[in-house]
């Protein structure tokens, strides 16, 4: 792609952030667990106070998101995220006790969690806050001092966090910076100690490239198309009501949305009554603020490119919604889409919008290939009260993560590390999980003073011969 390179003193800028936070990680490269439960808390505090002007912040940058959802998908869950690791993490950052072998004793050995010094952690702006702070509580937990990229793609939002951050934490703590592309690019190339990145796969490869130069390791939380599996014995309308709340939660643009849906071929048609249902029962009009805008002209031309290419090429478009879309609002109607096939864009690329493919299937093993046969989802989700259906989705595929009769619903769980596999990202964070992603797992062995390693070492007699003979055994 051609875009110019940040501007040499953008790059100086972002240079001297880190070397700040280096010199400061070196003043004190552990610090105690009531100095990272501290800074939780400032956290947390700034959060709150900031809530409604950052929900008011994101709206505006999509052209519409109910405050609501701001408050119970990234207020909420930043603040649980905090509380839950603010309890722990004194324990989890107590050297752990490892087992020795007998022929190491009396020496014994411990496992330390130090802090790996300064993570870089970019942003998308999908779920701007809670994709900042989520990164962030883990990194902060574990001792090290962040810079965060924020995403020009949410720039009211950037410039609200971009000075809370500033408001609650020295530079040299936890800095976020604002800017393009360019300034990400650069920002990727910084000689972080680990790197974070959450936004597209096609990004992700970048990202990964950028951090080689410096063998930056990186934790990729990248996207894809999570699949939704209906069992035959799930109740219909349950089932629709669940898929159509996660497709059309932030209008559909969550990582880990609902992509397409496997239904019983016999219960397509109830499954689209019911999805009708659900969708107008959510929003009653499209029109009022509960439903969330495109965030730009750019994903809503991409979206409704979707739905022209797939009619185009024979599929059924359903809308959800008897209230048609409005481009000038981008508010794109909920729509189910029907007889569609894999040469159609709706069915190659993750759509990131409020469009439901339906794919219908006859037995189970069928849905199971079909999730096979396509890159490793984010998230799949199985609706079945059989346990031995769930068993047969959970052990037949692989995802990231799987909320069965329900969707995303395994994200908020604080005590669930959350990632990606392979095309949908690497590393994992969240809980205990991610205050290891950003701690150097260290083992460390202590040897006593009077061993019996002496008995091993040259010369070697007759003692040794008899003592390897043993441990030979
Ligand atoms: P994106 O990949 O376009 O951008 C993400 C960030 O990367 C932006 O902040 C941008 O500044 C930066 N960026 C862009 N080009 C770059 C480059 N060449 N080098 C370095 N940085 C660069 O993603 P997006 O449109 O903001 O978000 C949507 C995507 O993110 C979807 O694919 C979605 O599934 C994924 N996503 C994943 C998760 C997750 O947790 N796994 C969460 C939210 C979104």
């Amino acid at each position: 792609m051609n875009r110019s390179a940040a501007p040499a003193g953008d790059v100086e800028r972002l240079r001297t952030i880190l070397e700040g936070q280096r010199a400061a990680y070196r003043r004190d490269p552990m610090p105690t667990a009531a100095h990272r439960r501290a800074q939780l808390g400032r956290l947390a505090t700034a959060i709150k106070a900031a809530a409604p002007a950052i929900a008011h912040a994101i709206s505006a940058d999509f052209g519409n998101r109910a405050p609501q959802e701001t408050l119970l998908a990234e207020v909420f869950t930043s603040l649980e995220a905090i509380r839950y690791t603010a309890r722990h993490l004194a324990r989890w950052a107590k050297p752990e006790r490892r087992p020795v072998s007998l022929w190491h004793r009396p020496g014994y050995a411990r496992l330390h969690r130090q802090p790996l010094g300064v993570v870089g952690i970019v942003v998308p702006w999908n779920y701007p806050l809670y994709l900042a702070a989520g990164p962030l509580v883990s990194a902060l937990a574990a001792g090290n001092r962040v810079m965060i990229k924020l995403s020009e793609a949410a720039p009211r939002f950037g410039e609200e966090f971009a000075q809370l951050i500033a408001d609650t934490f020295a530079a040299d703590e936890v800095a976020a910076v604002t800017g393009g592309v360019e300034i990400a690019e650069a920002f990727v190339r910084l000689p972080f100690d680990h790197l974070l990145f959450t936004g597209s796969t096609r990004v992700g490869r970048e990202v990964m490239r950028g951090a080689a130069d410096n063998l930056t390791p990186v934790t990729l939380e990248l996207g894809g198309k999570s699949p939704a599996i209906v069992c035959h014995d799930f109740p219909i309308e349950l089932a629709a009501r669940r898929v159509l709340y996660g497709k059309c939660a932030n209008a559909g643009q969550t990582c880990v949305a609902p992509d397409y849906a496997l239904v019983p071929a016999d219960r397509v048609g109830a499954f689209l009554v019911a999805a009708a249902r659900a969708v107008q029962g959510f929003f009653p009009s499209l029109r009022a603020s509960a439903y969330t805008s495109i965030a730009s002209d750019r994903h809503y031309a991409r979206l409704a490119g979707y739905l022209e290419d797939a009619a185009r090429l024979g599929a059924r478009l359903h809308p959800l919604h008897p209230e048609p879309s409005d481009p000038a609002a981008r508010k794109l109607a909920p729509t189910a889409l029907t007889d569609v096939d894999l040469g159609m864009r709706v069915m190659q690329e993750e759509i990131f919008g409020p469009l439901l493919p339906i794919v219908p299937y006859e037995r189970l093993a069928d849905a199971i290939g079909f999730v096979n046969a396509r890159p490793r989802p984010l998230a799949l989700y199985a609706f079945s009260d059989d346990r031995s259906s769930v068993d047969r989705i959970l052990h037949g595929t692989m995802s990231g993560g799987v909320t069965v009769n329900d969707t995303m619903l395994h994200v908020a769980q604080d005590a669930l590390p959350f990632g990606g596999v392979g095309p949908s990202g690497m590393g994992v964070y969240h809980g205990r999980e991610g205050f290891d992603a950003f701690s150097k797992l260290r083992g460390v062995y202590y040897q006593r003073r009077l061993n019996g390693l002496a008995l091993l070492q040259p010369p070697y007699g007759t003692r040794f011969g008899r003592l390897i003979g043993l441990m030979l055994r």
